[in-house]
Parts: C-alpha cells; sequence; structure tokens
C-alpha cells in the first residue's frame, strides 16, 4: 500500500466561511460584566478598544460567517495548510494509534496566528484605524499582527513581555522587517508599565501586563485600536478555518478523530482546530474528546478556578468568567511564551465547565523530551507552546498501545520553533531554569 504522508487541500477547496461555536453550544456564555459596575457591558463599551466589524462578530449567535475576499486572498499566500499522518513517530511509539497532525507551522510568522491577525487588520482598515496596538509573548502573536497589518498600511506597536525580548532577539528582527515596532513590557511608556516598574524593576513581564500596556495606548488614542492574539470569541472564530480544513482533509483520508489536542494559552488554536468536531458532538452524536494542553507552570483550567476575572494584570479589561488563576498570576519564565497566560477564553471555559471538552497540563523538561522525539521521528522542529500537544498525544498514544486498541489522533502543530534554538539548547545541556 502506497503511503499518503500529507493531504492537501486545494486552494479551491478551502473554506470560504468560520464556523461560529456560540451558535451551537448547550449553555450560551455568561455576559462580561463592566469593571466598575459590574452590570454586563454593551457591545458599544467595547468600541474605543475594538473594529465594530469584531465586536460584532464577538456576540455574534450566527452558525456560519462570510470570510471576506480580501482576506481570503491574503490567507491563499499559506492556506489551506497540509495535514500530514505521523507514520515515522507512530513506529518508534509501537502505537495501534493512528496519528494526523494538521501543519499550521507553514505560515510565513510560523503559526496559525496569521489567520486572526489577517481578518482584525482588515475589519481595522476598512474602518480607516491608522495604528493598532498588541501585546506578545514569545513573539508570535506580534509577528503575526506586524505580517498582517503591513498589508492594510496600518502601523503596529507591539508591548513584548520582557523575558520574551530577551530570550528571542530574532522574534523582534521579524516584526520590525514587516514594519512593526517593538517595546520590552513592562516600559516606561505607559502609566501601567510605570507602575510596575515601580514595584520591581527586574519585572519579568507577562502577558497580562503587556495587555494592560496596549490597552492603555490604544484608550488613550482615537486613532488606535488593541488587537488581542487569543482568549475573545471573534479570535477563535477565526481560528476554526484549521478545524474546518482539517474536517475536508480527513474525510480525504477517510477517518475521522477519536481525539483531538492543541495546546493551550488562551484558546485560539485549540478551539480553531477542535470546535468544528465538537459541533458534529453536538448536533451528531460523535464522541471525539477534545482535549486542551496547558502548561503546569501556567495551569488555569486544571488548578484554576472558574469565575469572573480580568484579562489584564492592571484590571482594565471587562470582567470575563473564565477559568483564571487570578489576574495578578506572574507565571514561571517557560520557554513556552504563547502558554504564560493565567486565564482562558469564556468560550473554552463554559466548554471545560459543562464537561464538553477535557484539560490535561505537562512540564516543561516532558515537553522538550516529547518534541525531541517529534523531531527526530518526522524531522520538523516544534515551537515549545506546540510540543506540549505533542507530550499529551505520546502519552494517548502509549495507552493506546497498552490498551493494544487503535484509535485516530489529531493534533494541531501550532507552530515551528526555528526561532526557538535557544530553547532547545538550554535543554539540551541541562540548564533549564523550570523543570
Ligand atoms: C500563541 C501560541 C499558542 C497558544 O495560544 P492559543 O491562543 O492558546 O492558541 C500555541 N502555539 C503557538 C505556536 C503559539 O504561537
Amino acid at each position: 500500500m502506497t503511503k499518503i504522508r500529507k493531504i492537501q487541500l486545494n486552494e479551491n477547496d478551502m473554506p470560504t466561511q468560520w464556523y461560529n461555536i456560540q451558535a451551537d453550544m448547550p449553555n450560551p456564555l455568561l455576559p462580561l460584566l463592566h469593571p466598575g459596575t459590574k452590570q454586563p457591558i454593551q457591545p458599544a463599551d467595547l468600541e474605543p478598544l475594538f473594529a465594530q466589524a469584531l465586536i460584532e462578530q464577538e456576540v455574534s449567535k450566527e452558525r456560519y460567517i462570510d470570510i471576506p475576499e480580501e482576506v481570503l486572498d491574503i490567507y491563499k499566500l499559506y492556506r489551506p495548510t497540509p495535514m500530514h499522518r505521523a507514520y515515522n513517530l507512530e513506529k518508534i511509539l509501537g502505537t495501534p494509534a493512528k496519528i494526523y497532525y494538521k501543519n499550521e507551522s507553514v505560515s510565513p510568522p510560523g503559526s496559525h496566528k496569521p489567520n486572526t491577525a489577517i481578518p482584525q487588520a482588515y475589519y481595522n482598515y476598512k474602518q480607516g484605524v491608522k495604528k493598532m496596538t498588541t501585546e506578545t509573548g514569545a513573539g508570535q502573536w506580534g509577528s503575526a499582527l506586524s505580517f498582517a497589518t503591513n498589508f492594510f498600511g496600518i502601523e503596529c506597536k507591539v508591548f513584548m513581555v520582557k523575558v520574551s525580548y530577551q530570550q528571542k532577539p530574532y522574534r523582534k528582527s521579524m516584526m520590525n522587517l514587516w514594519n512593526g515596532s517593538v517595546i520590552p513590557s513592562p516600559s516606561m511608556e505607559t502609566n501601567a508599565g510605570r507602575g510596575f516598574l515601580a514595584e520591581d524593576p527586574d519585572c519579568p513581564g507577562s502577558l497580562g501586563i503587556a495587555i494592560s500596556e496596549a490597552i492603555e495606548v490604544a484608550a488613550t488614542h482615537d486613532d488606535t485600536k488593541y488587537s488581542l492574539g487569543s482568549v475573545l470569541n471573534h479570535v477563535l472564530l477565526h481560528q476554526t478555518i484549521i478545524g474546518l480544513e482539517a474536517l475536508k482533509q480527513l474525510e480525504m483520508a477517510g477517518d475521522y478523530p477519536d481525539l483531538v489536542i492543541g495546546p493551550f494559552g488562551g484558546g485560539s488554536n485549540f478551539g480553531g482546530l477542535s470546535f468544528p468536531f465538537l459541533r458534529h458532538n453536538f448536533t451528531e452524536g460523535k464522541k471525539t474528546r477534545c482535549i486542551a494542553v496547558e502548561s503546569t507552570s501556567c495551569p488555569k483550567l486544571t488548578k484554576g478556578k472558574f469565575e469572573y476575572d480580568f484579562g489584564d494584570t492592571a484590571g482594565m479589561t471587562p470582567l470575563i468568567p473564565m477559568y483564571t488563576l487570578g489576574h495578578t498570576f506572574i507565571p514561571p519564565s517557560i520557554h513556552a511564551g504563547g502558554l504564560r497566560y493565567h486565564g482562558a477564553g469564556a468560550i473554552v471555559s463554559q466548554l471545560l465547565k459543562d464537561g464538553l471538552i477535557e484539560a490535561s497540563a505537562v512540564a516543561q523538561t516532558e515537553s522538550f523530551e516529547a518534541a525531541v522525539t517529534f523531531a527526530r521521528a518526522e524531522g520538523m522542529i516544534p515551537a515549545p507552546e506546540t510540543s506540549h500537544a505533542i507530550a499529551q498525544v505520546i502519552r494517548e498514544a502509549n495507552m493506546a498501545k497498552q490498551e493494544g486498541v487503535s484509535k485516530n489522533i489529531l493534533f494541531n502543530f501550532s507552530g515551528h520553533g526555528l526561532l526557538d534554538m535557544g530553547a532547545y539548547d538550554e535543554y539540551f545541556t541541562n540548564h533549564l531554569l523550570v523543570k
């Protein structure tokens, strides 16, 4: 039998709508609350920060939302992305499980993040917005937004978590190349940043702090809007292009997943891959298990509480109903910068609370072991975030072996680690600060 390693969709078969899981969730989301009044916020309250079209998508209950032509056109620079069957990994593990992965690392910035950066830049451009601010952890989101805003002539200012700014200098170069400007956070540019530095001049920063800085700049400048790379409903909506393509590709392979696995920072790549499959759970009686994999250093899903909390550290965002470690939690400096966020998106939190998805946590050392096993088997070098999902895949594949049952595992290869080789060096020389 000839092996098919890559399952490729034609450009013409790329989905032309995103899937909105809010149309099918058994329990609807609790409302966002105004931080001052503690009353549900109105969409208009978000207008100083976000483009109108994105606010509409945030609260929409429409099942399918058209992807604008201009967005599809830029998607086609790297989409549809390939799906791979990990034959070599299956063989090394000696597992009866079939392992598939969706390869989002082929985008120019190297991760799934441009899937939402492009529509966010587009809707802001349509509204006449001239500047956008954002935060970035490891630099994946900042590079994706710089890449996207550059196409639409929007200026992009990125507050980058200081520890990552120091660990990953080439991410900064990448943002600069696409005309983004980069500021290590906490910075002296904002009230929020100056406050954190006064408390701790050596503060390594966190996503929550960087968000506070980026929001402050947008809220205090009329021509500037803010953009978030994860957590929010419209971000997860845009990412469903991943799962919608994956459904078609598995259909081409004649398979359907028993397990869908993604690394978890705020929920965007996990939601993007899993929601179209969850729809079949809700509406067609399928029983796919969807597992979000977080870091043991930032375990909001497995150890956090479901409650209203702020999305940022300074407490400027609306209160979000979510699993959280508390908005002042500053996670240890693991290399998977994209997983260093104290909370989880509202949709994913509600699904977890309702027992419709599962969560697990992986320690940094296990994630690097898994990454090395994967890279030696399949060739591709995973981003540190992605490696967390791979560790869970290996756990599940080993369990299938012990139980002697085959299962179909699909995971999201959310990004490559080519700019993370310093982190791999630390692992190889036994210098990882966080085990
Ligand atoms: C940002 C990032 C993540 C985590 O963010 P989510 O919004 O939870 O997807 C995972 N993998 C990579 C490669 C990332 O860049």
